[in-house]
């Protein structure tokens, strides 16, 4: 059988897949998509040599970074997910029956085909009449916002290389700042607490200088290297840690008794951010 060596570009680590089939293989403007599938994992979406999601895991990720941000508020109606052009986290979102509206900012709109085609469990948010599509840079759409009029940011990019790097500066998260209402929420993912300590410590401490509240949750995901897959959250003050609804979708991990376990202890945070956490 054919493999596949993953290329994460912060990982000591190399996985290896085995590939079944190699199901697309083509070039964006931006990356190298591939789809394979894999006998445990199934169809599996890979950029530019990273994997990105999985059919068989894909929700541990997804659920996690959108629910945890949506039952801490009482009412979230508009959201902004940034990246995750596969589709996952739109799907997630929509649960929500209080969301009226969803903008979908995907900078490479192959990606969006290529899921659609191929991932259709994960797509198939994608022509909810609440979902607006917008091919273009995140940081770009997040500038033009000028009132403090959006629920909830989430942010579910690649790596933090090339051109997804614009969703990681200060002057992004001012802007984003700027457009959370009162209760509003800011998610992004940060990698590895195994792998990526350093830098899970300084996206904090970036997000610290412009926002208010800032904590860390963690889930497990079983394909990106470390995975103990920890997620920044900043607020304009509300605390996320609080759940302030009752648990009323479907999901097949995150739930409420997860929401409250999965935030990094008290004592666990403030050793990371003393930089005394001895691994
Ligand atoms: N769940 C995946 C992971 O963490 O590995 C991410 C999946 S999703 C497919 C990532 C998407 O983010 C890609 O399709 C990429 O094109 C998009 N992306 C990266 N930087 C972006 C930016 N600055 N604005 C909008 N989308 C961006």
């Amino acid at each position: 059988m054919i493999k596949f060596t993953e290329k994460a570009p912060y990982s000591p680590v190399e996985y290896l897949y085995d590939v079944e089939e190699i199901l697309y293989k083509g070039k964006s403007k931006f990356q190298e998509i591939m789809v394979i599938t894999n006998p445990y994992f199934g169809r599996m979406l890979i950029l530019d040599d990273v994997v990105q999601i999985t059919e068989r895991d894909e929700f541990f990720y997804h659920e996690m970074l959108t629910h945890v941000v949506m039952y801490a508020q009482s009412n979230p109606k508009k959201v902004i997910v940034i990246g995750g052009g596969d589709g996952g986290v739109v799907r997630e979102v929509l649960k929500h029956k209080s969301v009226e509206k969803v903008y979908f900012v995907e900078i490479d709109e192959d990606v969006i085909n290529v899921s659609r085609k191929f991932f259709p469990t994960v797509s198939c948010g994608m022509d909810d009449p609440r979902v607006e599509i917008k091919i273009m840079d995140g940081a770009d759409f997040i500038k033009k916002i000028k009132t403090p009029e959006i629920d909830a940011i989430i942010i579910d990019s690649t790596d933090i290389i090339g051109f997804a790097r614009s969703l990681f500066t200060k002057e992004f998260f001012t802007s984003v700042k700027n457009c959370l209402t009162h209760e509003g929420m800011f998610v992004t993912h940060t990698e590895s607490m195994h792998f990526h300590k350093d830098m899970v410590i300084e996206l904090q401490e970036a997000l610290k200088e412009v926002f208010p509240l800032v904590d860390l949750y963690s889930a497990p995901i079983a394909t990106y290297p470390g995975n103990w897959w920890v997620f920044a959250v900043a607020t304009n003050g509300a605390s996320p840690r609080e759940i302030k609804r009752n648990f009323d979708i479907n999901t097949k991990y995150y739930s409420d008794e997860i929401h409250q376990q999965a935030f990094i202890t008290k004592g666990l945070y403030e050793k990371l951010m003393q930089r005394k956490l001895q691994w």
